[in-house]
């Protein structure tokens, strides 16, 4: 009775192909101002020059960064909540942990 085995060939023989579909990331055009709350922030990468500026485009927030090649848009934004929130919010470098 060779039948069975004779089917799991067929089986086997016939994986289907998996098809993935890797959704694409898109970066959020717009951040939401850590001044005013809205979604008008814009941030735009001057990597020739190594510098950046993020914009509000409604309460007018303005600040500019230097930017290191590795660093993007999200990068910039964090820079430019840590301006407007201050220092307090970060995590000391300083302050390490001896265990
Ligand atoms: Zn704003």
């Amino acid at each position: 009775m060779n039948i069975t085995s004779r089917w799991k060939v067929v089986e086997l023989g016939r994986r289907r192909k998996k098809v993935v579909h890797i959704p694409k990331k898109r970066l959020p055009k717009f951040f939401s101002c850590p001044r005013c709350g809205k979604e008008t922030v814009k941030v735009e990468l001057f990597r020739e020059d190594g510098h950046s500026i993020a914009q509000c485009s409604s309460c007018g927030l303005k600040e500019e960064f230097p930017v290191k090649p590795a660093q993007g848009e999200v990068d910039v934004y964090c820079m430019l909540t840590d301006r407007v929130y201050g220092p307090q919010k970060r995590t000391p470098i300083t302050n390490v942990k001896k265990e």
